[in-house]
């Protein structure tokens, strides 16, 4: 059987625990040998509301992936540059791991307007897509009837990346929120 490959793609703005758990039930459903957390340039969905940089974003997603040694974390998009899209993330993660299968990982929100995205049609034949659930979203059946989207069930995480912004920003706690290393890494480089 092929080796498995997860990938998980976003902006990390910052990377919290609603996403860890996301890639964690799927390695264990699908027997993912690795997960790799790509962190986005720039997005057509996020048009100027990243926030931090594209090196603090990287970072987090290093410092909170640092102490498991199946997630790791890739510049594939930051180093191509521009706006990311996500058939070229496949693209470049298949030329990086020719003999793995890969399995895409994104939550119930952002795969529903799937059909917008760059080249949508080829992206099914690049990857499996998981589809994962995420409080105050449903998935909609269409997606696994027309494209074969898994849909894969995890504990609820009501955790966001703008709710986690505003916190910090306000400079309530994000304590649990997001990983122990990246409360300390916002905190050190006043990153929000
Ligand atoms: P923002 O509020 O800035 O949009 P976010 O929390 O949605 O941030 P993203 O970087 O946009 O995080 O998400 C990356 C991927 O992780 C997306 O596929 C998204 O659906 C998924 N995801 C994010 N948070 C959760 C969560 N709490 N539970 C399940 N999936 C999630
Ligand atoms: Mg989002």
């Amino acid at each position: 059987m092929a080796k498995r490959l997860g990938i998980m793609g976003g902006t990390f703005d910052p990377i919290h625990n609603g996403h860890l758990v996301a890639a964690s039930e799927a390695a264990s459903r699908y027997n993912l040998e690795k997960v790799i957390f790509v962190p986005t340039a720039n997005s057509v969905f996020k048009h100027n509301k990243i926030v931090a940089t594209q090196e603090h974003r990287y970072l987090m997603c290093v410092v909170a992936t640092a102490a498991n040694p199946s997630f790791i974390v890739s510049r594939a998009d930051i180093d191509r540059g521009g706006t990311t899209y996500t058939i070229d993330t496949l693209q470049d993660i298949k030329k990086e791991y020719p003999e793995y299968e890969l399995f895409f990982i994104t939550g119930a929100d952002a795969v529903r307007d799937i059909e917008s995205w760059n080249e949508y049609e080829k992206l099914f034949s690049l990857a499996k897509f998981v589809a994962v659930t995420r409080p105050g979203y449903s998935i909609d059946k269409k997606l696994t009837e027309k494209y074969g989207v898994d849909q894969l069930q995890v504990p609820a995480m009501a955790i966001s990346s703008t709710d986690c912004r505003e916190r910090a920003k306000s400079n309530k706690p994000i304590w649990y929120l997001v990983p122990d290393g990246v409360v300390q890494y916002i905190n050190k480089h006043q990153v929000y």
